[in-house]
């Protein structure tokens, strides 16, 4: 089956076209700048010949709706495309951001559905409005396919109240539904089942620490296949140190600064989920750029490096306290798959837990699942490529399988 996954944001829509028995991708394209001036889209199709073609297009692309068009356009373009028509595509994936309590598992798309992804919007105010404009637009261009709605925060309903609730007045939680959610959650349910596969064991058996770190970064506790807990909580700013976002501060910090500079809540939110993380210690979010600023002799560069993977060792050891034994961890997204630094430097001092990293292949590059620990390390620790939008389009094909 051909599946198209989607991934709908206020002014991008990121789209790719997979073949679900081979699980090959067909096309991968992104249209950004819906609503400006000027729109862009560029996408990478992979007809039969093993060579890539990248088109792009630079028009204005008023709505979600002319963006979708586009791409369909592009995907069965008798010349440039890989599809005859539109009516091959036999499903649509979409991410959503917030499920909320609603959602533990991936689920066909339906009024109902609709209504309750809608009702999260409280929880979620800039993600699910646009994932539902992708919604709707899918829903009107391939009106025969099934829609399945795949959400960040569902591998993370199996987190306990112990571990989701803030200590907080109960009605918030009643009446509002204010407590720990996590996101992330498809990507850290997709390199746990590698990761089980890898080890040759049932997921179901099987512990582990799944570290996602790109621009946003999120750490989960998996107990026998199952998150337990997470770093991030009600919004995406809980936890790890991350591009621009500061993760973990002391509450109070938003009174310190409404009654001593003047902020308010608008520039509070700005500042700790745009200004802050990495950016906000040193000017850059990119890793890249921050080791390169390390080697010429800048501080702040070093410090933003140390608070980071500080955090991440604390969590670490956070997570391994709350699982007792564990199989592995597992280092995944941009920075987790490429910065040998970084990953040192989160697991260092973890040797008397049973972490012992072989530094030579940690130095290495691979596109491919990595083992970066030594043999006689207890605890076995990965490099695993995430691929959210095969994960999309798997829960997509197990959805419509049941
Ligand atoms: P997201 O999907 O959250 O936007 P990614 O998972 O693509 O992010 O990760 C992006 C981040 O990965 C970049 O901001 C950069 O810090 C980091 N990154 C990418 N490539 C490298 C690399 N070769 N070395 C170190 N860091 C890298």
């Amino acid at each position: 089956m051909k599946v198209l996954v989607i991934n709908s944001g206020s002014s991008s829509i990121k789209y790719q076209l997979l073949d679900t028995e081979t699980e090959a991708v067909m096309v991968s394209g992104l249209v950004e700048r819906i609503g400006e001036e000027m729109g862009d889209l560029k996408a990478k199709v992979y007809p039969d010949t093993d060579d890539e073609v990248v088109n792009k297009l630079h028009q204005p692309i008023p709505d979600h709706t002319t963006g979708m068009r586009l791409a369909i356009d592009l995907i069965t373009d008798p010349e440039k495309g890989v599809l005859k028509d539109k009516s091959e595509i036999g499903a649509v994936g979409h991410r959503v951001v917030h499920g909320g309590e609603e959602f533990h598992k991936s689920i066909i798309i339906t009024d109902e559905v609709i209504a309750a992804i809608e009702a999260c919007i409280p929880l979620a105010p800039l993600h699910n409005p646009a994932n539902l404009d992708g919604i709707r637009v899918a829903m009107d261009l391939f009106p025969d396919a099934p829609q399945v709605a795949v959400f960040d925060t569902a591998f993370h309903q199996t987190i306990p109240a112990r571990a989701f609730m803030y200590a907080l007045p109960y009605e918030l939680y009643e009446e509002d539904r204010v407590r720990r959610y996590g996101f992330h959650g498809t990507s850290h349910k997709f390199v746990a089942g590698e990761m089980a596969a890898i080890l040759g064991k049932p997921v179901e058996e099987t512990n582990m620490i799944t570290v996602h770190l790109g621009n946003g970064g999120s750490m989960t506790a998996v107990q026998n296949g199952k998150s337990i807990d997470t770093t991030m909580g009600m919004t995406p700013l809980e936890g790890l140190v991350m591009g621009t976002r500061s993760g973990d501060v002391d509450p109070a910090l938003h009174t310190f600064l409404a009654r001593n500079k003047n902020m308010d809540i608008e520039a509070i939110d700005t500042m700790l989920n745009k200004e802050s993380g990495l950016k906000g210690l040193c000017g850059m979010n990119d890793m890249r750029d921050i080791h390169e600023a390390i080697a010429k002799g800048d501080k702040h560069a070093k410090i933003a490096l140390d608070v980071q993977t500080y955090r991440n060792r604390k969590y670490i050891g956070a997570y391994m306290a709350v699982l007792g034994c564990i199989d592995a961890i597992v280092f995944t997204a941009g920075i987790g798959e490429n910065d040998e630094i970084v990953r040192l430097e989160s697991l260092r001092g973890l040797e008397c837990f049973g972490v012992k990293i072989d530094e030579k292949v940690n130095d290495q590059r691979a596109k491919e699942p990595l083992k970066i620990s030594t043999d006689d390390s207890t605890v076995a620790v990965w490099v695993i490529p995430t691929n959210e939008e095969l994960a999309i389009a798997r829960e997509t094909k197990s959805v419509l399988n049941q």
